[in-house]
């Protein structure tokens, strides 16, 4: 693949203390993605592209944390309104909470290679995966202006969790008009029984599912 160059962002989605095995709300293995996500930020800025990383940032009434909702347990369901609209919201343990450790971007990636950070998920009345929008789309992050005015065409998307967030970024990198690749090695899901149809959905809609070894890093 001959693919880098300036006019590629890599995008870190939510590598962030809580979503490790060891964190409120684990992603399983998900440490072993972050060899690769460093090997692969490093090829990025060797060929002048961009990286930007996403953080999962929630005040701690958040409507997504099931303690914040009488009689619900986490990775149970719930109708949610935000602005009179309902929709499905999956209930997780507390994580993420503004300025607490698990909410660090982890140590192990090189932040001085992160050229921006973008926030998600501080509106305490709707949930947010995607590093583009809220789940409902009311506001839109930053994100996209970022890669607009660095003249992006390419993203790269890997992090956490496979089956949420970095599914719904890749989704509206999509919508926004980006070729847009999934590195298969650098993700990994909250359920690991969804990792498959969840490659299989992002390839239906346009997603480019990648291998590290295709980018020259493995
Ligand atoms: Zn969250």
């Amino acid at each position: 693949m001959t693919l880098l160059s300036n006019k590629v962002a890599l995008v870190l989605v939510d590598v962030q203390y809580d979503f490790l095995e060891t964190g409120t709300l684990p992603v399983p293995k998900s440490s072993e993605i972050i060899p690769v996500i460093t090997k692969l930020m490093k090829l990025i800025k060797d060929n002048g592209g961009l990286i930007v990383a996403t953080q999962d940032w929630h005040p701690d009434n958040h409507v997504s944390f099931a303690s914040n909702h009488k009689d619900k347990l986490p990775f149970q369901s719930t109708i949610i309104y935000h602005q009179g609209i309902p929709v499905n919201q999956v209930l997780w343990p507390v994580h993420c909470v503004q300025n607490t450790h698990g909410a660090h971007i982890v140590d192990a990636i090189p932040s001085e290679l992160i050229d921006y950070t973008v926030q998600k998920g501080l509106n305490h009345n709707v949930d947010s995966y995607s590093g583009f929008a809220d789940n409902q789309y009311f506001e839109i992050t930053k994100l996209a202006k970022i890669l607009y005015q660095n003249h992006i065409e390419t993203v790269i998307i890997v992090g956490l969790a496979a089956d949420y967030c970095v599914k719904m970024t890749c989704l509206d990198a999509i919508k926004f008009g980006f070729k847009t690749i999934l590195i298969k090695e650098a993700t990994r899901s909250v359920n690991p029984d969804e990792f498959d149809s969840t490659m299989e959905l992002l390839n239906s809609k346009g997603v480019i599912i990648a291998h590290a070894k295709d980018l020259a890093i493995a």
